[in-house]
């Protein structure tokens, strides 16, 4: 039997960080983990790069998240200038990119795993891996009963940190849900976010590889707009992904019925239909001569040109001098509005994050103590709280991390 002061469950970035922080306090910290090492998801994170957090303003950071009103709290007490400190201070140095996201200058996720392996070793947190938890019961004389696959554990307060349902392969196979449940908390149905969109085109695996940049992809059914992101995508071969789409896919999350639902693609954003008008007519003026096709190349990339004019019945072969008004017409409402037929979401092996988790009412967000069970802390993806892409997904796993250690 062993008896611990804190213990957590999961050696994510919200167990790490909660470790951390009781760490700094004095508490004695143990961290329970199925996985054999720290970090296993954050070692993927950012493609590899880890994009940590995202420099804008605090006091705008929680406009960023699902549930961001409950994260106020915490970002006040740990925000993203709090975090960057603390990387700069014990010795990880850190390099703000476009939009403003945050990676280590080593543009290594490998070097943050060992940063934080480092950090918790000097402050002795204990580490205990390949050791999955079952169940949590909070016994009479008010000390949690924790079982895991290798011991009975006794502990005075927990921290349940194990993250939420997506990219399973990572550890994080929703177990916390169930222990959160068992406990008495109300679980709001995890949805897997920030995923790519299946389409229901066949020939999208055509355009398989193909990038885009400074678009706009818009989710519509009917008249209605649904969700509108701007950046960048990519075509797989089911759909569309890339940081736009995967942002768009959080407004389309939770919805009951997907018919009728279509994905448009607007190619030059920054063109109103005057401006692209002119700019089609002086394409034409300049290259009389030239085939269609290979005068859209100072449009479009270079590889979706046949797919995109077959789209609008246009022959890529007409020249630019015999292109009609109605034709121009067509290439216009085909660079603005690109139409798709969204099928579904790609599913949970694929998410970034999960929406839906421990339901944020029950949880205090000065202290990220349970409302129902005292002593029993959340921390990180297990909530329902996710963020935008750019660093927010980490940022807030830190940020609920360090207030449960603090409070614990
Ligand atoms: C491919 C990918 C790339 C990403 N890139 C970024 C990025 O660049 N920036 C960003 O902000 N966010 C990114 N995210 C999201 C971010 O990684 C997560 O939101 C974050 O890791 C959540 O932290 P967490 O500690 O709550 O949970 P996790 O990181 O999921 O950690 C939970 C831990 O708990 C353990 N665990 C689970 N159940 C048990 C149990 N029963 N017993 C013991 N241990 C258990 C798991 O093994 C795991 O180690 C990315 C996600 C993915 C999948």
């Amino acid at each position: 039997m062993l008896v611990n002061r804190l213990t957590i469950i999961g050696a994510g970035p919200a167990g790490i960080m909660a470790a951390v922080a009781a760490a700094e306090k004095g508490k004695k910290v143990l961290i329970l983990e199925k996985n054999k090492a720290i970090g296993q998801k954050l070692l993927i994170s950012g493609a590899g790069r880890c994009n940590l957090t995202n420099d804008i303003p605090v006091g705008q950071l929680f406009e960023n998240y699902h549930n961001g009103d409950f994260l106020r709290n915490a970002f006040a007490q740990f925000s993203n200038q709090g975090l960057m400190q603390f990387f700069e201070d014990n010795g990880l140095k850190l390099v703000v990119e476009r939009g403003q996201r945050v990676f280590p200058a080593s543009q290594s996720a490998q070097d943050v795993v060992n940063f934080f392996r480092n950090v918790l070793q000097n402050l002795r947190v204990q580490l205990w891996f390949r050791n999955r938890v079952m169940k949590v019961e909070k016994q009479e004389d008010g000390i949690f009963r924790i079982l895991s696959k290798k011991a009975e554990i006794f502990s005075k307060s927990v921290i349940l940190a194990s993250g939420g349902k997506s990219y399973p392969r990572t550890g994080s196979t929703g177990d916390g849900y169930r222990i959160a449940k068992q406990l008495g908390h109300t679980i709001i149905k995890p949805v897997p976010v920030l995923c790519g969109i299946n389409l229901k085109e066949e020939w999208i695996k055509q355009w398989q590889g193909i990038s885009l940049k400074n678009v706009s992809i818009r989710a519509v059914r009917g008249e209605q707009i649904l969700a509108e992101e701007f950046g960048e995508a990519v075509f797989t071969h089911s759909g569309i992904s890339g940081p736009a789409v995967l942002d768009l896919s959080r407004h389309l999350a939770g919805i009951k019925n997907y018919g009728g639902i279509k994905i448009l693609i607007d190619f030059k954003p920054a063109l109103d239909i005057i401006t692209l008008e002119t700019r089609l007519i002086s394409e034409f003026k300049k290259n009389p001569s030239k085939a269609l096709k290979n005068i859209m190349r100072n449009l479009l990339p270079r590889n979706i040109i046949d797919e995109f004019l077959l789209a609008g019945g246009l022959s890529g072969e007409i020249k630019g001098n015999q292109i009609t008004v109605s034709q121009r017409h067509i290439l216009i409402f085909l660079l603005k509005k690109f139409q798709f037929t969204f099928d579904s979401l790609r599913g949970f092996d694929e998410a970034i994050v999960t929406r839906g988790g421990v339901n944020v009412k029950e949880v205090n967000p000065k202290t990220m103590e349970s409302r129902i069970v005292p002593g029993l802390f959340f921390a990180g993806e297990i909530l329902d709280v996710d963020g935008k892409t750019g660093g927010f997904n980490l940022q807030s796993a830190f940020s609920t991390g360090f207030v449960a250690g603090v409070n614990a």
